[in-house]
């Protein structure tokens, strides 16, 4: 389907002339007609998808074509978890809002605040923050959402992993009335959480998900090797990188102390790398991403605050030197390749620190995973073989259900008989996660 077929307002089908493509991608076609219709959206679709415009392009139009309700609130707000995403769905903005009279404002955390003060005095028609921020605003009341048209909400179950829940309950709170329109997107929205979210603050939303954030994705070429320990894991991203065919590499680990690490090491082999971390100061990351993406270097070395959304075109890689551990963050690493159409390879390391979080993964994904063996650097580890019976030892420590089990198990006879249902292994509704936010690294 052409974009023009949408009904989209002439204004906003001059400035798609900015990008070559005419066709709009499937949850384009499915979302905009919805949220053109008025209606709260609830959608996924998977990563690299096009999945901003999809929000970005109802918003305007509604605003086109509608009297504010304001004449100094914002008509759109679009929030997003992370200050790079922030920064570069509001660069999208920026492009659709060529030659129109709108003005925008970028509001994220590790800027300062005294400046954005002032841009929202000048009340900006559309807003792209992060959560924090902008309800440090709402609180300190340089500005109101009270004739707010349109929240948007992108990679809305990520907000939740990393705490933002009683931020974005504010924004809801201070931005309700009846006409509000919120549309919600990310890949991954089959959580229990999200619905909660969703319920509170969508207004019988339509769901639309054209593949579910599990689904194989087709253009992303996904390996997995096992590794003994942390010199292995070293040496098997150095032969990877040398063998790989790449235009730029995304590698990903676990730790901040270990970006900086792994990219000294790969500047000794000359490889060109600098590491992004949320323990850098918001100008270095601007810095930092710029860079990359103007590909002064070749390999990015981050952790989960570059997984969620960031669009690079000539990332052809993912590594995840440590795995992932939220599950649904494996999704969206490895999507930062495979990106509108294009093909990308991701390589997972796997070690036994990462044993838990593969079968995680694994179970996720609905697939047997296998392992692929470089020649000369085949380690000895081959997994953990689960524990008869399931669920004995530490594992315990973070889930409740297990603990239960491992109590059952020593006494048979007050065998709870959900049991089995309930936690059997490979079992898609066990998936642990932490309701505890983890260490924000934005
Ligand atoms: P998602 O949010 O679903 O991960 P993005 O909105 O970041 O995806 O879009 C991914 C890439 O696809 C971007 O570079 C974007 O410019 C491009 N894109 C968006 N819409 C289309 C389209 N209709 N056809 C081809 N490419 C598109
Ligand atoms: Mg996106």
């Amino acid at each position: 389907m052409k974009f023009k077929e949408l009904g989209l307002d002439n204004r906003l089908m001059k400035n798609l002339d900015h990008y070559s493509f005419k066709n709009a991608t499937e949850i384009q076609q499915q979302a905009i007609p919805v949220a053109l219709a008025g209606k709260d959206l609830l959608a996924s679709s998977k990563t690299g998808s096009g999945k901003t415009l999809a929000f970005v392009l109802p918003m305007l139009h509604k605003a086109l074509k509608s009297k504010a309700f304001s004449a100094k609130d914002p008509r759109g707000v679009i929030l997003a978890p992370t200050r790079e995403l922030a920064r570069q769905v509001y660069g999208e903005l920026r492009t659709m809002l060529g030659g129109l009279s709108y003005t925008a404002t970028l509001i994220v955390g590790g800027e300062n605040f005294n400046d954005q003060v002032k841009a929202l005095r000048k009340y900006p028609r559309f807003i792209v923050a992060t959560p924090g921020r902008l309800a440090d605003h709402l609180e300190h009341r340089s500005l109101f959402l009270d004739g707010l048209d349109t929240l948007v909400l992108d990679e809305a179950d990520r907000m939740l992993d990393l705490g933002f829940a009683p931020e974005l309950m504010r924004i809801h709170k201070l931005a309700k009335h009846r006409r509000r329109q919120t549309l919600m997107f990310s890949a991954t929205l089959d959580h229990a959480e999200v619905h909660d979210m969703a319920m509170e603050m969508l207004n019988a939303p339509k769901r639309i998900s054209i593949e579910s954030g599990n689904a194989h994705h087709t253009d992303i070429d996904q390996k997995f090797y096992l590794c003994d320990h942390l010199d292995h894991k070293e040496a098997l991203l150095h032969r990877i990188i040398a063998d790989a065919d790449y235009n730029q590499i995304m590698i990903f680990t676990a730790t901040r102390s270990d970006t900086e690490r792994l990219t000294v090491e790969l500047n000794k082999l000359n490889l060109k790398a600098v590491a992004l971390s949320g323990g850098l100061t918001q100008t270095q990351r601007n810095t930092i991403m710029s860079q990359f993406e103007r590909t002064v270097f070749k390999i990015l070395v981050t952790t989960d605050i570059a997984s969620r959304g960031i669009d690079i075109a000539n990332v052809s890689h993912v590594i995840n030197f440590d795995m992932p551990k939220h599950t649904e963050e494996y999704v969206h690493r490895v999507g930062r390749t495979g990106r509108a159409g294009n093909k990308g390879m991701a390589l997972s390391l796997v070690g036994p620190k990462d044993w838990d979080s593969f079968k995680r993964v694994e179970s996720f994904l609905q697939q047997d995973l296998t392992f692929d063996v470089l020649e000369g650097l085949k380690g000895k580890f081959k997994g953990i073989k689960p524990k008869k019976p399931a669920f004995r030892g530490k594992a315990n420590k973070t889930n409740k259900k297990p603990t239960a089990a491992k109590k059952v198990a020593k006494k048979p006879v007050k065998r709870d008989k959900t049991f089995h249902t309930n936690v059997a292994v490979g079992d898609a509704v066990f998936i642990p996660k932490k309701k505890t936010p983890p260490k924000i690294d934005d």
